[in-house]
């Protein structure tokens, strides 16, 4: 089982046993390895949100369809016709990153990038 399904079957379990969120989280990621916890802690921390929204059965939005389909295959195509899971939106220009540019990429372009960088704002 992979560390992310791990991690949904113990926060799964906690809240069975009426656990709350901030409760059952830690539970979850002593859960793993402690070589798996190294490799994802990063990663579940900065997904922890999506988390405990799930936890609490709020609405699947995008960044939680993401997560699931790492979790479940992270080779795995996203299918025609649904939501792009990595569609992500320029922090400087609000447009869409393309799906090329890094993963952590925060921005369109390299214009966007150092534009942002220096402080300024896109010249209308
Ligand atoms: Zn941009």
């Amino acid at each position: 089982m992979g560390s992310p399904a791990k991690v949904r079957e113990v926060l799964a379990e906690r809240r069975q046993a009426g656990l709350d969120f901030g409760a059952a989280w830690p539970a979850a990621l002593e859960a793993l390895e402690p070589a798996e916890r190294t490799e994802w802690l990063e990663t579940l921390e900065d997904t922890r949100a999506a988390w405990r929204a799930a936890f609490r059965g709020e609405p699947a939005t995008r960044a939680q369809w993401a997560l699931h389909a790492v979790g479940e295959d992270p080779e795995r195509e996203v299918a025609t016709g649904l939501p792009d899971a990595w569609e992500r939106c320029c922090l400087l220009c609000s447009g869409l990153i393309p799906a090329q540019r890094d993963r952590r990429a925060l921005y369109c372009s390299h214009r966007c990038q150092r534009q942002a960088h220096r402080g300024g704002r896109l010249a209308a």
